[in-house]
């Protein structure tokens, strides 16, 4: 493809993502394949010769998009959010365009240096200690995932714990620890997985009736094994669980953790980003404790996947796990030591230049436009949890300080609550004006309404209210009918 042809079909592709994004709300928002079906329109074989770039296009309208579940969609509620935006868009673009590998600070300084930068730009909007800026001791990275920066903090924290040993002698499986809750996310239980400890090593500590890890717990956790001469490594404190956006509290824990001597790392994946906005910062007093951190802009900051903003305090502890340096990658300004090379803070070498989308994102909305982003989903979710509170059908599950409501619905004393619940999200999701996905809390299934997509409005929020009724009411009234007969 020449550059001309290029700038053609360039146009020709931003032309297509712009009309769908006018058109979004019109699709079904969950994709209504059956399995095997999007891969019973392709060809079996792949194509020997190029094809038109106008039979690529239409294979995007007659194959991707009927199997496409539309994250963008206002009628999005399902999970978390994965917002992106144009900017965000464009800036992918262009880090494609520049198709450069940003492996160490020398294969392309600005790849390096821009993502330094922002990185602190973003830890002063957030309000993380100095200590995780590049000026400090530590410093911040963009990140694959949060799942990635667990296991990234979880290798940090065995070589700090083991003393450097991780690298002369690998881990020592049986004696280390990590601390978990019943709520924190199962990407840590993988990381220990990877990291070689095994499940036994994993430690769950007690959740309190809101579902946030007990500190007191963990103390007699991290006093018994110490006792029993296991070493505890890292301790997983989460702002904004998964299933119900449970807060741990920072301001206890920490403590525990620097008297134990165990690495606080803090898993704020979705939540994180809300301290932009200074009235929700205090959800995470205590972030200062942490010895890492991390949260996605790719959730719920207008910036596509992939961008997890990932921070520690010590980057000593964390180059020093994963730094490697063969022969072929030697160069005078690693040698020189006066660069950072970003290959030393992660799990692969090679790496894209992620931070120009968020670049793009934060001088596009600036940092008031992006409050406004997140202000506009809380109090959406926040008229949405009144509702159901003032409503006899459903009860608010869990607190719900930010953006994430959990209701369960009130059936009958004879009808299986569990597979009610189950049967309205289907119906709701099967409608395909709104997604919405489950959850369970003490033991009982819970819908989870996230609202964070970047084109609901509050008047999808009132919508999927609607329809939470009406669906309720219908399937009640048949539960009903069925119990008389
Ligand atoms: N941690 C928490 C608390 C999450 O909620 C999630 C995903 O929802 C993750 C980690 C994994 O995030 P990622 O998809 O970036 O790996």
């Amino acid at each position: 493809m020449t550059p001309e042809q290029f700038r053609q079909h360039g146009h020709e592709v931003v032309d297509w993502i712009a009309d769908y994004w006018s058109r979004i709300g019109d699709f079904p928002v969950r994709s209504q394949v059956s399995p095997g079906e999007v891969r019973a329109t392709l060809p079996a074989e792949a194509p020997e010769q190029g094809e038109p770039f106008s039979a690529v296009l239409a294979d995007l309208d007659r194959i991707v998009l009927p199997g496409t579940t539309h994250w963008q969609h206002p009628g999005f509620f399902g999970y978390f959010p994965a917002n992106t935006s144009g900017p965000s868009v464009l800036g992918d673009l262009v880090s494609a365009g520049l198709g450069v590998q940003g492996m160490s600070w020398v294969t392309s300084p600005a790849a390096t240096e821009l993502e330094q930068h922002l990185m602190d730009w973003v830890a002063d909007l957030l309000g993380l200690p100095a200590s995780f800026r590049s000026t400090g001791t530590g410093g911040g990275v963009v990140q694959d995932s949060s799942s990635g920066a667990n296991l990234v903090a979880l290798l940090a924290a065995l070589h700090r714990a083991s003393r450097g040993g991780t690298v002369r002698h690998g881990v020592e499986p049986d004696r280390a620890t990590v601390y978990v809750s019943s709520q924190t996310h199962s990407s840590m239980e993988k990381a220990v997985r990877i990291a070689g400890l095994g499940s036994d090593a994993v430690r769950i500590v007690e959740v309190d009736g809101d579902l946030a890890m007990r500190p007191a717990a963990l103390a007699a956790r991290l006093e018994r094994d110490i006792a029993r001469g296991y070493t505890p490594v890292l301790v997983c404190a989460t702002v904004g669980t998964t299933s119900t956006t449970a807060i741990d509290p920072l301001a206890e824990l920490g403590p525990i953790c620097q008297k134990y001597g165990v690495w606080l790392h803090v898993d704020a994946a979705y939540a994180g980003v809300s301290a932009l906005v200074p009235e929700l910062r205090e959800l995470q007093a205590g972030v200062e404790w942490a010895d890492s951190y991390t949260t996605d802009a790719h959730k719920w900051l207008l910036t596509g996947f992939d961008a997890t903003l990932f921070w520690v305090a010590d980057r000593v502890a964390l180059t020093g796990a994963l730094a490697i340096l063969p022969d072929y990658l030697r160069n005078a300004a690693t040698d020189a030591g006066t660069v950072v090379d970003f290959r030393d803070w992660q799990i692969p070498l090679g790496r894209r230049f992620r931070a120009l989308k968020l670049w793009f994102v934060l001088r596009w909305y600036g940092a008031e436009g992006l409050r406004s982003h997140i202000r506009a989903h809380v109090a959406m979710a926040q008229q949405l949890a009144g509702w159901a509170a003032a409503d006899e059908r459903f009860d608010v599950v869990a607190p719900h300080p930010l953006s994430l409501v959990c209701l369960r619905p009130r059936w009958a004393d004879e009808v299986d609550a569990d597979v009610a619940t189950m049967t309205l999200l289907e119906r709701l999701n099967d409608g395909g004006e709104v997604f919405l996905t489950h959850t369970t809390v003490e033991g009982q299934a819970v819908l989870r309404i996230a609202v964070g997509s970047p084109t609901t409005t509050p008047a999808h929020v009132e919508r999927v209210w609607t329809l939470l009724r009406e669906s309720f009411d219908w399937l009640a009234a048949d539960f009903a009918a069925a119990a008389a007969e």
